[in-house]
């Protein structure tokens, strides 16, 4: 089956479309529902189906009457690529953590390039980013601005608090704010599942890893390494191989010092400089 590069589409199914791809609790591999975008006219053939705890994806691939593979980025399982903003359509008003979901402003989903190749993640939003819904924008925005700027992922101005993104994705280990104190190790474990799928699905070469917090989320999943045994402040713009991805510790922005930045520049400007696709085998952007 000719399920390679453009042509596969990654996306959340609903709840209705799970339980039509999950059967007896195992996970079907192949399916063809009648694809509902009138730009495909056809039939979309899930490839893979996969799901962590409730949430469940899609590897799809979309053909016309005549069989021709169309390009990804369409049809009701695609991520909504219009928009930078929870690009994967999360649950918005995600109640899973009772004390949180009261104090929160908003849900801070993830945001960017849904094809990036590197992700930022950090541990959890301060006020400023719960208020202006996006992760990194609040304490440190200037700082995070300078690096996407600096290393080419963006080339908005540095007053903006909704840069435009290429090739980055800004997300969280747990995603609500709480205005006097960090979430607690039950919340970051119950927020986990929206983190694995978000990264899963833009299966990015590089993890930049934003905080001590985040690192230690990661660690688990994505490294060989317990928890403890990371350092952000003595591996802060080092790199970490990680399980499928390398892993850049980063000090949160705020509390960056100017040499620390500087350092931070450089080092992903040498990742930028290198072969870093060879661990997925992508060919270029
Ligand atoms: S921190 Fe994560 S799991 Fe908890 S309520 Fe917010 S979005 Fe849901």
């Amino acid at each position: 089956m000719p399920a390679t590069g453009n042509s596969v589409a990654r996306g959340l199914l609903t709840s209705g479309e799970s339980s039509r791809y999950l059967t007896d609790g195992r996970l079907d591999s192949i399916g063809t529902p009648t694809c509902a975008d009138d730009y495909c006219l056809g039939l979309q053939t899930v490839l893979t189906v996969q799901a962590i705890r409730s949430i469940v994806w899609a590897d799809v691939i979309c053909r016309d009457r005549a069989g021709f593979a169309r390009p990804a980025g369409h049809g009701r399982m695609d991520a909504n690529q219009e928009s930078p903003y929870n690009p994967f359509g999360m649950d918005e008003s995600c109640q899973n953590c009772p004390e949180l979901a009261e104090t929160r402003s908003q849900v801070v989903h993830g945001y960017g390039d849904v094809s990036a190749e590197f992700a930022f993640v950090g541990g959890f939003p301060d006020s400023g980013a719960d208020e202006v819904g996006i992760p990194f924008m609040g304490a440190g925005r200037e700082t995070t601005l300078e690096i996407l700027r600096e290393t080419g992922f963006t080339d908005s101005p540095p007053e903006t608090t909704e840069p435009e993104l290429d090739n980055a994705v800004l997300t969280y280990a747990a995603r609500c704010h709480h205005p006097e104190r960090e979430p607690t190790g039950e919340e970051f474990s119950a927020c986990e599942l929206y983190l694995t799928s978000e990264l899963r699905m833009i299966n990015p070469e590089i993890i930049v890893g934003v905080g001590q917090h985040a690192l230690e989320a990661l660690a688990w999943e994505y490294t060989t390494r317990s928890a403890d045994e990371f350092d952000v402040e003595a591996e802060h713009a080092s790199t970490v191989r990680g399980r499928g991805f390398e892993i850049v510790p980063m000090i949160e922005p705020a509390e960056q010092t100017d040499a620390q930045t500087d350092a931070l520049i450089e080092h992903m400007l040498d990742i930028l400089d290198r072969d870093y696709r060879q661990t997925k085998g992508r060919r270029g952007r």
